[in-house]
């Protein structure tokens, strides 16, 4: 879905957008994607999402 980032833009299309991979944004992509597998489900994250936003 990402192609590529250019000069630090890429643009990405989806229906259902997530900001935040901390504790909600994940189980809200998950559970989106449970609603409508077909959906395109982004889980956009500034820092890390295996830490909860810490780098
Ligand atoms: C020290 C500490 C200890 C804790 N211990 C516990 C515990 O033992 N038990 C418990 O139940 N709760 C605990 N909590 C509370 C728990 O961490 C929070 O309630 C929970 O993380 C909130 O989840 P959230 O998804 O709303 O926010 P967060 O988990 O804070 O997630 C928000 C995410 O959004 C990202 N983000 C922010 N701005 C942007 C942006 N512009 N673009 C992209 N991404 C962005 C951040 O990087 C982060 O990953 C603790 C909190 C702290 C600080």
């Amino acid at each position: 879905m990402l192609d590529e980032i250019k000069e630090g833009l890429a643009e990405v299309s989806c229906d259902v957008l997530v900001i935040g991979g901390g504790t909600a944004g994940p189980m809200a992509a998950y559970k989106a994607k449970r609603r409508n597998p077909a959906a395109r489900v982004v889980l956009l994250e500034k820092a890390n999402v295996k830490r909860s936003g810490e780098r």
